[in-house]
C-alpha cells in the first residue's frame, strides 16, 4: 500500500514504475534539469535527485511507501542531487549503461564527468582497468555498440564488505602472523631483492575474521568477483588507440567510495581491401591494359556496404601506378560525420606477357617512335637484360649471393639492436 506519491510524481511515473523506469524517467528529467543546461531549474533538480535517490535504493523505497517523507526523516538527509547524479552517469559515461540511442550520449556528453567529486577522492578508487577491443573498419566507420563482459571485483553484499558478522571474532593473520607485512623476494642481478609489501590476505590489518564468523558468501575476503555484461559504444570516426572510459566500471574494494574505472583502448584490424590514413582510404586495384586505355568501369564496396562504381570514361588513359581520388568516400570525422576524408585508388597496370606480330605492326603504325632511331658507330657494347631477383644481387661483404639470404641471415630478435644487420 503506497501512503504517498509525490516522489513517483516529481519522476512522472507510476507507483508501481520498475528500477528501469525510474532510472529512464530520472534520466531524461536529470538532464533536462541539470544547472549546467537549466540555470533556473536549480530547485526542481534538486527535487527529482532527491526523488530518486529514495525511489531507487528497495529500502529507502519501502519506508517511503510505508510511511511517507516523514518516516524518512529518521533515517538522515539527502545527498547532495550533484552527488546522485555523478553516480548516476558516472556508470555509464562513454557509452555503458543502459543508453540506447545516441542523441542522449551526445547530451551526455557535454557535462563534465571529471570534475566535482572525482578528484579529490580518486585515490581511493582502484587505478583503471585496461581492456582491449578489437574493432574492424567497418564498426570504425558505421559506429555501433558492442557488447563486453566485465569482470571485476565488487564488495560482498551479503556482509556489506565487513567479511563476517558485526562484531566478528578476529585471529591472527597467518600469512604475515600478524605484522601486516608480507615479504617477497626478488630476483635482482646476481642477488635477492626484498621486498616489503602489504599482507594481501588481512590487507595489513595483521588479524583476519575467526573462520567460524566468515561470510559465508565472500569467504572473508569482503570482495566477491562479479561479472557485468555492458555495452560499448565505438563512435563513428574512433581509431586505433581510441579511449573509452567506463566510469565506475572497474574494481571496487571493501571500503573504497567509489569503483575504478575501465578503460576500453580500441585495437583497429587489419582491412582486406582498404588501409586507413587519417581520415582517407587507400585502395589498390589492378586493371587490364583494355580497362586502362578503353574505360574502366569496377565496382567498390564500401565499408558501410554501399556499392560504387568507379572508373573512367573510354580514351582517358589510367596511368600505371596513377592514383584517382574518390572525395568523401573516406572515413567521417569523429563527432562530426559530415566531414568525410577521400577514397584514393591506386592503379596498376596488368600489361600483357607477349603480344604478337601482327599488334606490333598495327600498333606502331597507330603511334609511331617519337624518339630517333638509334646510330651505332660500332663501339658500343651489347648487353643482356635479365629479369631483376633482388636475392642474386652482389652483396658487398659476400659477393655475389648464390644463396637463399634468408638461411644465413641471422633472425631479427629484440635484444639484438636493430640496424645491425649487414644487408
Ligand atoms: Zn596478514
Ligand atoms: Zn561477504
Amino acid at each position: 500500500m503506497v501512503k504517498e506519491t509525490e516522489y513517483y510524481e516529481r519522476l512522472g511515473v507510476p507507483p508501481d514504475a520498475s528500477p528501469e523506469q525510474l532510472k529512464k524517467a530520472y534520466r531524461k528529467l536529470a538532464m533536462q534539469y541539470h544547472p549546467d543546461k537549466n540555470p533556473a531549474g536549480g530547485e526542481k533538480f534538486k527535487k527529482i535527485s532527491q526523488a530518486y535517490e529514495v525511489l531507487s535504493n528497495p529500502k529507502k523505497r519501502r519506508t517511503y511507501d510505508e510511511g511517507g517523507e516523514e518516516a524518512l526523516q529518521s533515517g538522515g538527509g539527502f545527498r547532495n542531487p550533484m552527488d546522485v547524479f555523478n553516480m548516476f552517469f558516472g556508470g555509464m559515461a562513454g557509452g555503458g549503461g543502459s543508453g540506447d540511442d545516441e542523441e542522449d550520449d551526445d547530451e551526455m556528453g557535454s557535462f563534465n564527468f571529471f570534475g566535482a567529486g572525482s578528484g579529490a577522492k580518486s585515490r581511493r578508487q582502484q587505478p583503471p582497468l585496461e581492456h582491449r577491443l578489437v574493432v574492424s573498419l567497418e564498426q570504425l566507420m558505421v559506429g555501433g555498440w558492442r557488447t563486453l563482459k566485465l569482470d571485476r571485483k565488487r564488495p560482498c553484499g551479503s556482509c556489506s564488505g565487513r567479511g563476517g558478522k558485526v562484531n566478528a571474532a578476529t585471529s591472527v593473520c597467518t600469512t604475515c602472523k600478524g605484522k601486516g607485512v608480507k615479504l617477497t623476494y626478488q630476483q635482482l642481478g646476481p642477488g635477492l631483492m626484498e621486498m616489503h609489501g602489504t599482507c594481501t590476505d588481512c590487507g595489513g590489518a595483521g588479524r583476519v575474521i575467526a573462520e567460524a564468523d566468515r561470510c559465508v558468501t565472500c569467504k572473508g575476503n569482503c570482495t566477491v568477483n562479479d561479472t557485468k555484461i555492458t555495452k560499448v559504444h565505438v563512435e563513428r570516426g574512433m581509431r586505433n588507440g581510441s579511449r573509452i572510459l567506463l566510469k565506475g566500471e572497474g574494481d571496487q574494494e571493501a571500503g573504497q567510495k567509489e569503483a575504478g574505472d575501465v578503460v576500453i583502448i580500441l585495437q583497429e584490424k587489419a582491412h582486406d581491401t582498404f588501409v586507413r590514413d587519417g581520415l582517407d582510404l587507400h585502395m589498390e586495384m589492378t586493371v587490364s591494359l583494355t580497362e586502362s586505355l578503353c574505360g574502366l568501369r569496377r565496382p567498390v564496396t564500401t565499408l558501410d556496404g554501399r556499392t560504387l562504381v568507379v572508373g573512367q570514361p573510354p580514351g582517358d588513359v589510367l596511368e600505371p601506378g596513377g592514383e584517382l581520388r574518390v572525395p568523401a568516400e573516406g572515413l567521417p570525422m569523429l563527432r562530426n560525420p559530415y566531414i568525410r576524408g577521400d577514397l584514393i585508388i591506386k592503379f596498376t597496370v596488368d600489361l600483357p606477357e607477349r603480344v604478337s606480330e601482327t599488334f606490333l605492326e598495327d600498333f606502331e603504325a597507330m603511334f609511331p617512335r617519337t624518339n630517333k632511331p638509334l646510330e651505332l658507330s660500332g663501339e658500343e657494347e651489347q648487353v643482356n637484360m635479365m629479369p631483376f631477383d633482388p636475392s642474386e644481387r652482389v652483396d658487398e661483404g659476400r659477393g655475389r649471393g648464390r644463396h637463399n639470404p634468408y638461411e644465413e641471415e641471422p633472425m631479427e630478435t629484440d635484444d639484438q639492436p636493430p640496424g645491425c644487420r649487414q644487408s
